[in-house]
């Protein structure tokens, strides 16, 4: 990768219009009470485009439109259906470079970041759904030697999705691939503070889906948020954003008896075991590196192991070798390809962020690393913290509550037991990290964290088929992988008697 020319520059992959619409029905709509808000780049802190203040009534519109689609697409052939998500893959990889910076730009996480992961994986996302919708067979059994059962797997017809601004597109396109995949029509809802790469996104496929298979609308929660998550004429509402929020969600659906997928916030352990420091090899050096991992994406990870767990035999000198890996993370410019960790993605994040840092040193935890603000001479209005590394225990608020950012809060650990009592100790339980040479330690640890996800040996890692989805306070349903199709099918179970005679 060579530098990156920041969009609306010669020679930079994006040029971003002044204003953008609404996508609805296949056509780009101006929000019917024509209000728009200024979207600012977290790089610089500049606003770069405007988008739609979306109300009830374009979301009516929108879910309107999508009824109008759902016969249509819910009928197409699902060999065509699979076709068309593979020309989606194919389109987002022929813009990678235009995306991925849009990405960057418009949500502060660096280039590298953007171009090796969020890009790629939401290719590889439709492509994945491409392939397992048509594995998807369904069951016959006999009831008795006249009577036959059969379960037929029915699209639900529309959907509502709702999206957070850590992964703009990549989360879009986990709902959007499979519910598109088994022949819903969907009306989505992105991020605020991160809409515009989901429109590019759509200027891209659009002369791919009948109109009004997808429809994006913009806007703030409590308005277009809230107008579809209370709609009654949608058949299933998808959220993926803060634990509270999503408590609300749950409360709107109940109102029209919508089932809900929910995937929520997180306090990730990451633990490392003794094992660990054993030989100076590269296995070490990949545990360090999995230390660091709490500073990707700025920290804006749902799964970001904010709580590294260190077994105390070990702990002086596990620390001293992750606090020097720790100095050496590049910081900066989110546009040069060497830079680890951009710009935390708004105002209201880099303020919440900083606050954190106030309250873990009032809770008296001790500052390994960092703790302040990150002056970027570059772009001095941008949103930067430094990585920072906390030390306390998890009693404390750093421990608890999701900070969202590039911080961790260190503690150490005797033995299993006390391991699994500070893993478990926290309202969340969506992902957790264990670093072991013991196979033996791999396996019952691993089952006895309470966690939909635990990465063994290696952390972040998104494979489409691999389950992702929380425990506890972290969500409801699975995202990624094939069970995801069962979020967004409905059984029809037809009951066929072959006996000419009366009963
Ligand atoms: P958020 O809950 O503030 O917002 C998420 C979405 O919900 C946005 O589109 C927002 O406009 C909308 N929203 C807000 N209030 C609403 C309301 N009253 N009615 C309807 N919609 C409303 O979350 P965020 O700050 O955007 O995202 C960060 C959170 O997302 C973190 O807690 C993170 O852990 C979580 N997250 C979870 C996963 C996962 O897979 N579990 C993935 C990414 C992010």
């Amino acid at each position: 990768l060579s530098g990156y020319k920041k969009p609306n520059t010669e020679g930079s992959f994006v040029h971003y219009k002044s204003q953008y619409d609404n996508f609805i029905g296949g056509e780009w709509v101006a929000p019917a009470d024509g209000e728009y808000f200024d979207n600012p780049s977290p790089v610089d802190g500049k606003v770069f485009t405007r988008v739609p203040r979306s109300k009830k009534k374009d979301i009516d519109l929108a879910v309107q439109k999508a009824h109008e689609a759902k016969e249509k697409w819910g009928n197409t052939p699902v060999a065509k259906r699979s076709k068309i998500l593979l020309k989606m893959a194919e389109r987002i990889e022929q813009n990678r470079q235009m995306l991925a910076l849009s990405e960057t730009w418009d949500n502060g996480k660096p280039i590298r970041e953007s171009m090796a992961a969020d890009i790629p994986l939401a290719a590889d996302h439709f492509r994945y759904f491409a392939g397992v919708i048509r594995g998807e067979e369904s069951g016959v059994s006999e009831i008795d030697p006249n009577t036959v059962s059969m379960h037929i797997k029915e699209p639900i017809g529309v959907v509502g999705q709702i999206i957070p601004w850590n992964f703009p597109l990549l989360m879009a396109v986990w709902k959007m691939a499979p519910a598109l995949a088994a022949g819903n029509c969907v009306v989505l809802k992105p991020a605020e503070q991160t809409p515009v790469t989901v429109l590019l996104f759509a200027e891209l496929v659009q002369d791919l889906l009948p109109p009004g298979t997808l429809n994006i609308v913009n806007g703030f929660g409590p308005e277009a948020g809230q107008a579809l998550a209370t709609h009654p004429d949608i058949g299933k509402i998808a959220f993926t954003g803060e634990t509270t929020t999503g408590r609300l969600i749950m409360q709107f659906a109940s109102e029209n008896i919508k089932p809900v997928t929910l995937e929520l916030g997180g306090k990730s352990p990451n633990v490392f075991t003794e094992s660990v420091m054993a030989k100076d090899d590269s296995f070490l050096e990949k545990a360090v590196e999995g230390f660091t991992m709490f500073a990707l994406n700025q920290g804006e990870v749902c799964t970001c192991p904010s709580r590294a767990l260190i077994q105390e035999s070990i702990y002086d000198e596990f620390m001293e070798r992750a606090l020097k890996r720790v100095e050496k993370i590049r910081m900066g410019d989110p546009l040069d390809p060497q830079t680890m960790i951009g710009a935390q993605a708004s105002r209201d994040q880099y303020a919440k962020i900083m606050s954190y840092l106030d309250i873990g040193k009032q809770e008296k935890a001790k500052v390994l690393a960092g703790g302040e603000a990150y002056h970027n001479e570059q772009y001095p209005d941008g949103f930067y913290i430094q990585p920072t590394v906390f030390e306390g225990n998890n009693k404390m608020r750093i421990f608890q509550e999701e900070i969202f950012g590039p911080v961790v809060s260190v503690t150490r650990f005797k033995d299993e037991k006390e391991l699994l009592e500070i893993a478990n100790d926290t309202l969340y339980g969506l992902g957790a990290g264990l670093w072991t040479r013991d196979v033996h330690q791999a396996y019952s640890i691993a089952r006895k964290i309470e966690a939909g996800r635990v990465w063994v040996n290696c952390y972040h890692q998104y494979p489409a088929h691999a389950a992702f989805g929380g425990y506890k306070q972290s969500g409801i349903g699975r995202e990624t992988h094939k069970m995801m199709l069962d979020h967004y099918q409905q059984t029809k179970n037809l009951l066929i008697s072959y006996d000419q005679t009366p009963t």
